[in-house]
């Protein structure tokens, strides 16, 4: 779906609906698996350099455990989603379904545990993955202060 930045007003253009799950177009052995059609609410403003999006994405999913490897349900929600995208020159449009793709791929966890997902549910193989983090934890040496200063910043 081509949004033409020559539609978009200076207040910025409100755009909402549906995309159907073919978008995603994943191998069926993917860790994700979109199993309904996936809503959007988007703000687009156009700038002289880049578009701003910014809304709510909502969908349907079966994510894969990264300890257990079964599939759990998960209704993903991101309510204050945004994203820029740079303008070339001469382009003219955008296509909102390859973003909008593009964003539940980089929002969903690409490692997610079933057990902290799913409320109640045990996973079967938790044991065995702490064990072994806990292994990794012994050999390696700890991560310095800078890493988690990165990440408070960035969580801002
Ligand atoms: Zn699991």
């Amino acid at each position: 779906m081509d949004v033409f930045f020559s539609d978009i007003p200076a207040e910025g253009l409100h755009l909402e609906g549906e995309f159907p799950k073919s978008i995603f177009d994943l191998d069926p052995a993917d860790p994700i698996r979109p199993t309904g059609p996936v809503r959007y609410e988007a703000d687009v403003y156009a700038f002289d350099e880049v578009v701003a999006v910014a809304g709510r994405l909502q969908g349907p999913f079966q994510l894969q455990c990264g300890a257990c490897l079964e599939y759990f349900d998960h209704e993903a929600d991101f309510p204050a989603w945004s994203a820029e995208l740079d303008r070339e020159p001469g382009q003219q449009s955008f296509d909102l379904e390859t973003l909008i793709r593009e964003e539940f791929l980089l929002l969903l966890p690409s490692h997610p545990r079933c057990d902290e997902m799913v409320p109640g549910r045990v996973c079967p193989k938790a044991e065995l993955v702490e064990e072994h983090l806990d292994d990794l934890a012994d050999e390696a040496p700890q991560q310095g202060p800078g890493v988690w200063d990165a990440l408070d910043q960035w969580k801002q």
